[in-house]
């Protein structure tokens, strides 16, 4: 089951790799935004992970309370993107919460196309999707193939980090980034980098 515990098993994981990776996504951002991705997912994360678990029904009302809390403590596009995220992963998994491969790839496919809908980005313009995307195929892949959560995230993870590497030599067409047009080649992206955490959160915690 993804009961409460996990899913705040996963948030608080989440919250610690961010603060412990907040000068790398700041230095990516440094390079190719405006310094500020690291600074906005750790407070937003450090907000959700202050949410006590005790006080929610499930674990959907749990994530459901986490995407909110990212929208309204983190500024800039990261805030709404990642809030839209958790917030149709809530929204797939659902009461009864079954934790499956295939129920995880269900609710990261929402919560994509929350993203997705929010941001408009396509695949390839150098943002969170070119980790999230991958990420989400394998996952479904995983899940076709009866295999267990643990395989289905493991892949995940390494798909995730294949996208994030091919988004150093890509050119950036969407928010911030996409200001320096050629310049913003060389780099990987910082969204897609905090989404590659994300994932690796999620496979040492969900399975
Ligand atoms: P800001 O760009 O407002 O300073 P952050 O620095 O916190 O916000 O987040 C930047 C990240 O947000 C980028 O690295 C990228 O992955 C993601 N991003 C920006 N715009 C979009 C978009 N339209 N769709 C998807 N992701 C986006
Ligand atoms: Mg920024």
């Amino acid at each position: 089951m993804l009961d409460t515990s996990t899913a705040a098993a996963w948030l608080k994981d989440y919250a610690e790799t961010i603060h412990e990776n907040r000068e790398v996504l700041t230095d990516l951002d440094r390079q190719i935004g405006d310094s500020d991705h690291g600074s906005n997912m750790d407070r937003g994360m450090a907000a959700v992970a202050a949410l006590d678990p005790a006080e929610f029904p499930d674990a959907a009302a749990l994530l459901k309370k986490a995407g909110m809390t990212l929208v309204s403590t983190v500024g800039g596009a990261s805030g709404p993107l990642y809030g839209t995220f958790f917030l149709r992963f809530a929204g797939s998994i659902g009461e009864d919460g079954e934790l499956t491969a295939k129920a995880l790839g269900s609710a990261f496919a929402a919560g994509l196309e929350g993203v997705r809908a929010r941001g408009k980005a396509a695949d390839g313009e150098k943002t969170m999707i070119d980790a999230l995307a991958p990420a989400v195929a394998a996952l479904r892949e995983a899940a076709a193939q009866d295999a267990s959560v643990a395989d289905a995230l493991a892949s995940a993870v390494s798909a995730a980090e294949q996208g994030r590497d091919g988004t150093v030599d890509m050119l950036a067409t969407k928010g911030r980034a996409s200001y320096l047009g050629e310049r913003s080649r060389g780099v990987a992206d910082p969204g897609a980098t905090s989404v590659t955490l994300l994932l690796q959160s999620a496979a040492r915690t969900l399975s």
